[in-house]
């Protein structure tokens, strides 16, 4: 008796759900799989492997699927199978947004940062005098600013170029902003200098150039202090959150990201401010997402819009570089704002209504 619509559908969902089973069963193999290969430090896609798979189910395919059918559906298998895996080693992440689902907020010195306000780190490039200091902290204190920048260790690209202060320049960072009530920020770029740098500043940056520099990210790791750490020049963003991963396994967890701009062939613009960073870091990491508008850009006339849109796109602060006197300065002459033009750039955020101030 030949068998009914409704037996052959019921047929076809029971060998469906078998199917579903089998799959489900398959992948959790996958992922011990992949699991071993993490611990081994191998790649998880192994193509030798694939095609000797591949190989053997067409050897055994005793049809009605054609080959290439076959290969095509198992092909897909393999494909889901390796991006489950990926998706484990995200979760796994001490950094991942899926490892921590809420917000990690960094308090220095009363300041917040990645909670519900924002926040504005400005400042000289270079640290180069008590008064080139002394007149940026006063401004910045008249327009509540709470974190002060200035570099004393400069990755610059000539070795003829002014190279920083040194420790002299986190000492008068210091005394400045103890003598204004300002929390500090100063890039470190020898590891050596992590511990003493904790004297001195609130917060280690590691600057662009040294985003890869692993043996930096450990030391960074066991610091007491928060730690800012750049976008590299040409880093992706995977690259960019395993860097911050380093910190993080390395007993760190108060790591803030900034994006600072990338390398494109673009020339108008010094780098190419990459906006869709921030969300895309918002999303996949639970850290304070910051942009530096000042390196990205290496111009003066757009950090407005440029501020705005990165507010605008979930940052939790922005950073700039501020100078009593741009033309003398010894670093990034080019792109660092003077005081009135600060006090602009400022009064177009605050009163974008995408910055909102922490109360003080
Ligand atoms: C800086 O902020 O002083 C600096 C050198 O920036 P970057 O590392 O992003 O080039
Ligand atoms: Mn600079």
């Amino acid at each position: 008796m030949s068998q009914t619509l409704e037996d052959l559908r019921a047929q076809l969902s029971r060998i469906n759900h078998e199917i579903l089973r089998l799959l489900n069963e398959r992948a959790e193999v996958s992922c011990a799989i992949g699991e071993i290969k993490e611990k081994q430090g191998v790649p998880k896609f192994d193509p030798v492997r694939e095609k000797d798979m591949l190989d053997e189910l067409t050897r055994l395919n005793p049809g009605p699927f054609r080959d290439a059918e076959i290969k095509h559906i198992f092909k897909e298998i393999f494909k889901a199978s390796l991006h489950l895996q990926e998706e484990e080693h995200q979760r796994q992440l001490l950094v991942s947004r899926k490892k921590q689902p809420e917000n990690t907020v960094i308090a220095v010195n009363g300041t917040r940062i990645g909670g519900e306000t924002q926040v504005m780190i400005a400042g000289p490039c270079s640290v180069e005098s008590y008064e080139q200091l002394q007149t940026v902290a006063s401004a910045l204190r008249k327009a509540g600013i709470k974190v002060m920048r200035g570099g004393a260790f400069k990755p610059r690209t000539s070795p003829y170029d002014f190279q920083g202060l040194g420790i002299e320049g986190l000492k008068m960072l210091k005394e400045v902003a103890d003598e204004f009530g300002l929390s500090t920020i100063s890039e470190i770029v020898h590891p050596a200098h992590i511990e003493l740098a904790e004297q001195y500043i609130d917060i280690i940056q590691i600057g662009a150039r040294n985003m890869q520099n692993f043996e930096l990210l450990k030391e960074a790791g066991k610091a007491r202090i928060p730690v800012l750490l750049k976008r590299g020049l040409a880093a992706t963003l995977e690259e960019f959150v395993h860097a911050a991963e380093y910190i993080a396994v390395s007993g760190n967890s108060r790591v803030m990201l900034i994006e600072r701009g990338i390398r494109t062939y673009e020339k108008w613009t010094r780098n190419t401010l990459d906006i869709s960073a921030v969300p895309l870091l918002k999303q996949e990491t639970h850290l304070p997402v910051l942009v530096d508008v000042t390196h990205s850009t290496g111009r003066k006339d757009i950090l407005l819009p440029c501020a705005k849109a990165a507010l605008a796109a979930g940052a939790d602060g922005i950073m700039v570089e501020v100078h009593p006197d741009p033309q003398t300065a010894l670093s990034d002459a080019a792109q660092q704002l003077d005081i009135p033009q600060f006090a602009e750039l400022w009064e177009g955020i605050t009163s974008s209504g995408l910055f909102k101030e922490q109360a003080s």
